[in-house]
């Protein structure tokens, strides 16, 4: 069936969620303003680094970015997950995602912008309305200039979602997170670390050239002390954190904390409005699930824009079908990212064998660590699909080398590894 050409959309927000979302539907087929107020500059310039799922390839190599972005992220093929008052390890490798080429990647803020704005820039059916000040422009319908579908991607404290009066249930944790780049000597450039410690959860995420961005969560109070200190200070602090085999030798960027939040909106949309990703839903950065699952909206509204640019969906039902669709995947992953954290940031004498005997069963049993890697990085609501999609229609980076051992690694005596 041919493309509708006269399907226009209103991107609101040129975050990551944004500029991912108006290249999905310039790609599906229709035209799209994207309003940002900040230029392409300011844009670019966050000092992140994101955690990219398997969910979030598929996307991306969708939508033809991901050969192009690829050679400025950094694969890693092992995750160990460590509970460190359990004193148990789990390592996950490439055998538990069916050998597929890594288990995640890490990708800095500026390439991913630069490639989102530079596509952008030179779509055809894309225009870019960003750096300006002032009201959003309403649409006239006298003029045709009513889009069929506005996207608010605007941000935690989105704009779109208070004018249309949408409520938003939200937890602020009394965790928040500190993010910084390291020189870290004891870690291989292939691989990552969750730490889940009393204090909170702690990521350790190869950048290449040993240089690892950390995510590290901890009492807000803390994180606050923490950010004011000078380097030195810093790093004592930070070998105190790290397990003794990680030795931090120098820091790469300015601590910068955030405060996390469990929210979520009331609803996803309200007459051709969406929302989608922070606008709609925050969770704890524990797993590196937040742009991801903000990347699996956009998935979601790429495959209902190509339907209505098909003509088989009524662009007026993209909203209804978006948000009943949303539900299943964004109520899970908010769930299991806060039952983690309720149950790993503490040292609970009652929760301690519990949870030590879950990891050595989970380490134990490469059935189960699939299943648990696949939620993680396909989304909860995919895990059981039959046939992995890492196995088809992707290249391989490079041959997958054995893994020295998986499973459960007590802690020697004496030391968190
Ligand atoms: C300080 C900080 C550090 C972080 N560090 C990390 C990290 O290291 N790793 C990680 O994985 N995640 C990190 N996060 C979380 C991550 O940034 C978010 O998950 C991600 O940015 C969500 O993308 P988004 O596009 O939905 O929203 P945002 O990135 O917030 O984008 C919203 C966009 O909307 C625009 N906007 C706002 N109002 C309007 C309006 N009225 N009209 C038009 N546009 C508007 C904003 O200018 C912005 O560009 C961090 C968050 C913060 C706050």
């Amino acid at each position: 069936m041919a493309m509708s050409p006269s399907l226009q959309a209103r991107v609101v927000g040129a975050g990551p969620t944004g500029a991912l979302a108006a290249l999905a539907l310039a790609e599906a087929g229709w035209g799209v303003t994207l309003r940002d107020p900040l230029p392409p500059t300011e844009l670019q310039r966050r000092q992140r680094a994101y955690a990219f799922t398997h969910s979030s390839r598929e996307l991306l190599q969708r939508l033809d970015l991901w050969n192009e972005l690829l050679p400025s992220l950094s694969p890693f093929r092992r995750l160990r997950l460590r509970d460190v008052a359990a004193e148990r390890t789990v390592i996950f490798g490439p055998a538990d995602l069916a050998d597929a080429e890594a288990v995640g990647w890490i990708g800095s803020h500026q390439p991913l912008m630069a490639l989102l704005l530079r596509r952008l820039a030179g779509h055809p059916r894309v225009r870019l309305d960003l750096g300006m000040n002032g009201p959003d422009a309403p649409g006239d319908p006298a003029t045709g200039d009513v889009p069929d579908l506005v996207v608010a991607a605007d941000g935690p404290d989105s704009p779109t979602r208070r004018s249309l009066g949408i409520g938003l249930w939200s937890r602020p944790y009394r965790q928040a997170c500190l993010t910084v780049q390291v020189e870290l000597r004891g870690c291989d450039d292939d691989e990552a670390w969750e730490l889940l410690r009393p204090e909170g959860p702690f990521a350790v995420l190869p950048l290449g050239e040993r240089r690892f961005q950390l995510v590290w969560s901890a009492p807000a109070s803390r994180c606050r002390q923490l950010e004011t200190l000078g380097d030195a200070p810093f790093l004592d602090r930070l070998a105190g954190a790290l397990p003794d085999t990680l030795q931090p030798d120098a820091l790469l960027d300015h601590p910068r904390s955030f405060p996390v939040a469990l929210a979520l909106a009331r609803r996803l949309h309200l007459g051709t409005t969406v929302l989608v990703g922070e606008s709609a839903h925050r969770c704890h950065p524990v797993g590196g699930q937040g742009l991801n699952l903000c990347w699996r909206d956009v998935a979601e509204l790429h495959r209902l824009a190509l339907r209505a640019a098909r003509g088989t969906l009524h662009p007026r039902r993209i909203g209804a079908v978006y948000g009943r669709r949303r539900w299943p995947d964004l109520l899970l992953t908010l769930l299991a990212t806060d039952l983690l954290v309720r149950l790993f940031s503490n040292r609970h004498p009652a929760l301690l064998p519990l949870r030590s005997l879950a990891l050595e069963q989970l380490a134990r049993l490469g059935r189960c660590r699939s299943l648990a890697l696949a939620a993680m990085t396909l989304g909860p609501c995919r895990w059981l699909a039959p046939a992995p999609p890492w196995r088809h229609g992707h290249q391989q980076l490079s041959p997958a080398p054995a893994l020295p051992g998986h499973g459960a690694v007590p802690a020697p005596s004496g030391g968190p590894e």
